[in-house]
């Protein structure tokens, strides 16, 4: 067992706080978390973390995501500090701005509208930058926290389009250490599914669609304000808890709309609560626990399956302490 963080080859915290590092704020610590500054650490992270008998959790923007409480004996790899976002230089596949020192020069974006995105990059920052140079396919992004790395593997999404809409090559660190840039066409994303398994996203090339500036900002304003009108956005949670079930399975009732059909919303348990807005969130009022959170959820999903006979399935991940 490692007793030192000198003797991890990337920054590394002990017993570090994981509740900060989500966006519903409920969570222990983890024994290790280390923290990679791009793709050649983020390998050598999860090479080390096998090599001392772990198997790694990788841990985005913490938005889609439930933590028990107490001390995990895991190693986390967080992705906080991966956080590079740039256009490709003209003919070039480089996920690394560094090696291109200046003698290249950057296309203009409707002639090659793609940008190298590492797997750190908050979506926000990454619909920003779409916005101002007019690429399209990032609104239906608008408003949904988190990495890059953590949307690609969730293929975040909403009525209006999802990230793996806009994946062409995407990078990934195999459960065995390998490297590989994986072509769009090799993959299978499904619904809040980036199909992935166990390999970890360290970036992306995206290719969008060159529009107007003006264009692309007003869709994406448009989607942000009606997205901040049905959802709690600016509470604590951890985004949609139940994906939404087969239309032919639930008579095209949405999983929110179920959860309100029973009567749950305003549902409480502990400091959690059913949001009176959105069926489908759960919201920590200021001090719920992960019991109170998890509690309420298999509460919920209970009601719902004996009242419509419909079983919710988790779209939030909950990482559980488990013994090694
Ligand atoms: C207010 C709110 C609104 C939201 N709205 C939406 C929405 O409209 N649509 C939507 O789809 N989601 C939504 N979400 C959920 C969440 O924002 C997305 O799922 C987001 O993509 C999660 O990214 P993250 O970096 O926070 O992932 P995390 O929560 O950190 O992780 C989620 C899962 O991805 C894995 N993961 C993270 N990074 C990587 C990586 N680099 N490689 C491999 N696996 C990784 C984790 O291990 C975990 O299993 C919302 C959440 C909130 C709080």
């Amino acid at each position: 067992m490692t007793t030192s963080s000198l003797n991890w080859p990337v920054a590394a915290l002990p017993e570090a706080e994981l509740r900060e590092r989500t966006y519903i704020r409920v969570g222990g610590k983890a024994r290790w978390l280390l923290e990679p500054l791009d793709a050649e650490e983020l390998q050598s992270a999860i090479l080390a973390a096998r090599e001392r008998g772990f198997t790694p959790r990788i841990l985005g923007g913490g938005c889609n995501m439930i933590i028990e409480d107490g001390l995990h004996d895991c190693v986390v790899i967080t992705t906080d500090r991966m956080k590079k976002c740039f256009r490709p230089m003209r003919g070039s596949n480089d996920f690394d701005p560094k090696s291109h020192r200046g003698e290249l020069v950057h296309s203009d974006p409707a002639e090659d509208p793609r940008l190298v995105v590492w797997a750190g990059t908050t979506l926000q920052n990454l619909c920003r930058t779409t916005n101002e140079l007019g690429l399209s396919g990032m609104e239906c992004l608008a408003g949904v926290p988190g990495h890059v790395g953590g949307g690609i593997a969730m293929n975040a999404g909403g009525r209006y389009g999802e990230m793996w809409d806009s994946v062409e090559v995407v990078r990934v660190i195999e459960p065995d250490g390998r490297m590989l840039d994986l072509p769009r066409q090799e993959c299978t994303p499904r619904y809040r599914n980036g199909g992935l398994g166990e390999r970890v996203v360290a970036g992306a090339i995206l290719r969008f669609k060159p529009q107007k500036p003006v264009e692309v900002k007003e869709r994406a304003k448009q989607y942000l304000l009606e997205k901040n009108r049905v959802q709690p956005v600016t509470e604590w949670s951890a985004g949609c808890v139940f994906k939404n079930p087969p239309p032919e399975v639930s008579g095209g009732r949405s999983a929110g709309m179920l959860v309100e059909q029973c009567g749950l919303k305003g549902r409480e348990r502990g400091d959690a609560w059913v949001s009176p807005l959105h069926g489908n969130f759960v919201i920590n009022r200021g001090h719920a626990t992960s019991d109170d959170v998890l509690g309420l959820i298999e509460e919920v999903r209970s009601e719902v399956a004996s009242r419509t006979g419909v079983t919710l399935e988790l779209e939030v991940k909950v990482w559980r302490r488990e013994p090694r």
